[in-house]
């Protein structure tokens, strides 16, 4: 469905991130391509042999839509994938893989640290239901990798940085053992976004993104994407979209190619914020630890700069020498900081995670009295800085 111009990988990631999957309207002559937002496209002369679950046919909004359509062409740009579907949410596209790839009787490797979707459906939800084996592995350790595969292991599933440890595994030597050992590489890029990390060319064999994150950017819209190979691709479609629905929205489609218009815009900013964040609260005597591969002292920096060339993204996780309560005044004080999940929103978010996460023995021990997760924001960076302070000032921890 592209139209006279192809923005391929020819062109700069900035002119794909602006151009791809745009074009003029073929109606109206408009620069910007409208939001279809009809349930319906109308049908041949004689329809009796359209196969009514097929993808790509304009046809219903749910077998692939047009917004849904010019966003895909614009995240394989930006990606450098063979193709790619775009579903309601991040969650949708997860699970739509999983769904997808494994089958009774195949075994799965995942990182320890993931999306807590990702702990459901891989350590609960697939095995419990449908007989799927897996092994949950420190994947930033390439030996355990190399331990838990088994003959019948069909996919490895990283997230890197994982949510909410920051942990950094290496994509490259990943996919290498994944490949010798006939296994597919999958890796959630939500955190990095593509600017930052493009697992594809690093030898993963499919990426999957929460685009309610720093793709649309702007914190008003969820969606989700897999890119990848074409044979995966059309079998998501066929079942996570088709036949068990998750299919995005026009609307959500529409608002989010707008954002991604501006991702390296953006996560140029994210970077240096967080990397200031990050570098204020390391030098506080009160700061019991701060995860963000951004820093030298990061168990996972060498891989980060290596993988993540242009930074290393807007996600800072803390602890604070201070109890329960201590922990929610602070966030309490805050003004310009948000008290809410979720990442990559143009504005900088907080989240407190407590002492009791039922993950914590999957966590570093620095997690297990509580921390925050951090989504810094697109604000000035004074403002960031001096919302924080003022709020570990109010709450009595500079005296300490
Ligand atoms: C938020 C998130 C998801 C889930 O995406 P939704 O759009 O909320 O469904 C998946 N992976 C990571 C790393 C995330 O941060």
């Amino acid at each position: 469905m592209m139209g006279k111009r192809v923005y391929d990988q020819n062109y700069g990631f900035q002119t794909r991130a602006i151009h791809s999957g745009n074009d003029i309207d073929g109606e109206t002559g408009a620069i910007k391509r409208p939001i279809t937002m009809a349930n319906s496209y109308e049908l041949p002369y004689d329809p009796t042999n359209i196969n009514w679950s097929s993808a790509g046919e304009a046809l219903y909004t749910r077998n692939g839509g047009a917004n849904q359509q010019y966003l895909q062409d614009k995240l394989k740009a930006l990606e450098g994938g063979e193709d790619a579907v775009v579903l309601a949410s991040g969650v949708a596209a997860l699970s739509g893989t999983f769904f997808a790839l494994l089958n009774e009787g195949d075994h799965v490797i995942f990182s320890n640290i993931t999306y807590i979707a990702v702990y459901r459906l891989l350590n609960e939800l697939l095995t419990d239901k449908y007989g799927v084996e897996s092994t949950i592995v420190d994947t930033s350790d390439i030996e355990a990798v190399k331990a838990a595969i088994k003959p019948n292991t069909k996919l490895i599933h990283v997230e890197t940085p994982g949510n909410p440890t920051l942990k950094i595994s290496d994509i490259e030597e990943v996919a290498k053992l994944a490949h010798e050992h006939g296994a597919l590489l999958s890796v959630d890029n939500t955190f990095a976004s593509p600017y930052n990390q493009r697992p594809i060319e690093l030898g993963a064999d499919i990426v999957i993104e929460s685009l309610t994150k720093y793709i649309n950017g702007h914190g008003d819209a969820m969606g989700g994407a897999v890119i990848g190979p074409k044979e995966v691709i059309e079998k998501i479609k066929a079942q996570a979209m088709i036949n068990l629905g998750g299919a995005i929205s026009p609307f959500n489609a529409w608002l989010i190619m707008r954002g991604a218009a501006t991702l390296p815009l953006r996560m140029r900013q994210h970077n240096a914020n967080a990397l200031a964040v990050a570098e204020y609260l390391e030098k506080l005597p009160f700061v019991s630890f701060v995860a963000y591969p951004g820093l030298e002292n990061h168990p996972g920096h060498e891989i980060a700069k290596k993988q993540m060339p242009q930074g290393f993204g807007g996600v800072v996780s803390f602890g604070i020498k201070a109890d329960h309560d201590t922990y929610n005044k602070v966030v309490s004080y805050l003004q310009v900081i948000t008290s809410a999940v979720s990442l990559g929103h143009d504005e900088s978010l907080i989240v407190f995670l407590g002492e009791d996460d039922e993950r914590q023995y999957l966590y570093p021990e620095a997690f297990h009295n509580g921390f925050y997760r951090m989504s810094v924001g697109l604000e000035d960076v004074e403002d960031i800085i001096g919302d924080l302070k003022q709020a570990f000032e109010k709450a009595g921890l500079y005296e300490k």
